[in-house]
């Protein structure tokens, strides 16, 4: 028997692996052991009660879904958690905690069209005797405006899709476009207005769907002919909310469906909202009449937060959790990590794990140690600093100059590719790299950038000692 849980368990791994970033599978997933199957209950032991907690409030539905996957309906999961009192290790005492996923569906709730492999497709939403279609909104609750702290890097963008959820449909926002980064709060946000309607318009049907599981829905329903019944189920929702459109690239039919899904919803007065991780111009393989259409409404981006919108950041999410650690270790966090909101809250996590594990208070020498195998291990980040000496390094430019007013020729051009690079290789807001170079504005960076970009074109000498620099700055980050 005990082999058994261990060939399950492993089973179960290696799909997590799949699903969950690499970081957080290492915090939470290896240190978890697997103690035990009988009657289809897996048991597992985990470190802390802490641990205990999170799995339960993030992966639940994940470990449930895998679980059932591998033993199947009737599989349960317990947890034992181990409480080490000081070295004494000879009695670990055990809590078994049933999880609590077994909620039963209720009857009016019609599934979201998921397929599995060999299941025939039905029209998903026709129960007769049902007036208004139920829907699995498939949202996360957590991801709410209250808990989406404002900042510079995110005020238009958090605004108008406060606008929307007031008047779904009603505003000159429609689509509602969010475009930034990895990690940067799209997801978070484009439910957030998804959450929001759904309080202050009960009776308004909303979905949220990621890209990649609409087209694998469409390429399901091509296969079995019920691309009409695809399309009809999408022109049923009030508010549509798709994740990550980039990834309708090469997808032509699909695009087709979306196209004609999106015309039905806007002109009768729908909502869309639509997130991509590059602004709509810039997206690529994708038809231009559907570009068209995404210009109808508002684009509006996601920036990487400030130090003060960082430190915010970290303490309403501790405040949220519970959670308690010195001020100096937050301060420490916001510092260091300056690439995405997910960096910043993973780094949080590991060391709430850290501490937890071994049984340490959090403390700045703490924070130190765990950061740095973080920031090593996850992070690529280029700052403008670094860029700043590449540059200053490849064209024999004293690094001082670049700050200062010098209106010399050469530290003119080889500030302005510093901030073209810098545009291009962080993620930093023009005036954050206006900052960076003696105080400059926000228009000084814009008319540096442009200036590059017109030498680039005219002046093939230019051109190479760019694409050289521009390899440098490409492998530093290797
Ligand atoms: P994206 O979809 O852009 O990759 P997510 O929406 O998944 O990013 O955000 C990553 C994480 O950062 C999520 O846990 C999210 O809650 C959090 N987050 C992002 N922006 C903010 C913000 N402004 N305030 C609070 N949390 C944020
Ligand atoms: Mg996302």
């Amino acid at each position: 028997m005990e082999k058994n849980c261990e060939v399950v368990w492993e089973k179960c791994l290696s799909i997590i692996r799949d699903i969950v970033e690499w970081q957080p599978y290492k915090t939470w997933f290896e240190p978890i052991k697997p103690v035990k199957l009988e009657n289809n209950v897996l048991t597992i032991q985990v470190p802390s009660q802490f641990f205990y907690e999170y799995l339960e409030e993030h992966y639940v539905e994940l470990l449930a879904k895998i679980l059932r996957r591998e033993l199947g309906k009737d599989a349960r999961l317990e947890y034992r958690i181990v409480v080490e009192k000081g070295s004494a290790q000879r009695h670990p005492a055990t809590v078994d905690m049933p999880t609590h996923y077994d909620k039963p569906q209720t009857q009016n709730e019609v599934d979201f069209p998921l397929f599995q492999q060999n299941t025939p497709v039905k029209n998903p939403f026709v129960i007769p005797g049902l007036k208004r279609i139920q829907i699995d909104s498939q949202l996360n609750p957590h991801y709410t405006f209250e808990t989406f702290i404002e900042g510079d890097c995110n005020r238009v963008a958090r605004r108008a899709g406060k606008a929307v959820a007031e008047k779904p449909g009603a505003t000159s926002f429609n689509p509602l476009v969010i475009y930034g980064g990895v990690g940067l709060g799209k997801t978070h946000l484009a439910q957030a207005v998804g959450n929001a309607v759904k309080k202050l318009h009960p009776h308004k049907t909303v979905l949220y769907v990621s890209t990649e599981k609409f087209i694998n829905q469409f390429i399901d329903h091509s296969k079995h002919n019920a691309i009409n019944d695809f399309i009809h189920f999408y022109q049923l929702i009030d508010v549509l909310i798709l994740d990550d459109i980039q990834f309708f690239a090469n997808a032509e039919k699909s695009q087709d469906a979306f196209f004609a899904i999106f015309n039905h919803l806007h002109q009768s007065g729908k909502q869309l909202v639509l997130t991509s991780d590059k602004p709509p111009k810039d997206l690529e393989k994708v038809q231009e009449r559907l570009l068209s259409r995404f210009r109808w409404g508002l684009s509006a981006d996601l920036q990487v937060p400030d130090f003060e919108t960082r430190m915010e950041i970290l303490e309403n999410k501790m405040r949220n959790d519970g959670l308690e650690m010195p001020k100096e270790v937050v301060k420490y966090i916001a510092y260091n990590i300056q690439t995405n909101v997910r960096e910043l809250e993973g780094a949080l996590i590991s060391l709430l794990a850290q501490s937890s594990l071994n049984r340490k208070e959090i403390d700045l020498d703490l924070a130190k140690k765990v950061l740095k195998s973080f920031i090593k291990t996850s992070s690529k980040e280029i700052t403008i600093e670094a860029i700043q000496r590449m540059v200053c390094e490849h064209l024999g430019v004293p690094y001082e100059k670049l700050l200062e007013k010098t209106r010399k020729r050469e530290i003119v051009q080889a500030r302005q590719i510093t901030m073209y690079l810098a545009k291009s290789f962080t993620k930093n807001s023009l005036k954050t790299i206006g900052e960076h170079f003696g105080g400059r504005d926000h228009t000084t960076v814009i008319h540096s950038c442009q200036t590059v970009k017109d030498l680039m074109e005219t002046d093939a000498a230019f051109r190479e000692m760019l694409m050289e620099l521009q390899q440098k700055v490409q492998l530093s980050a290797l």
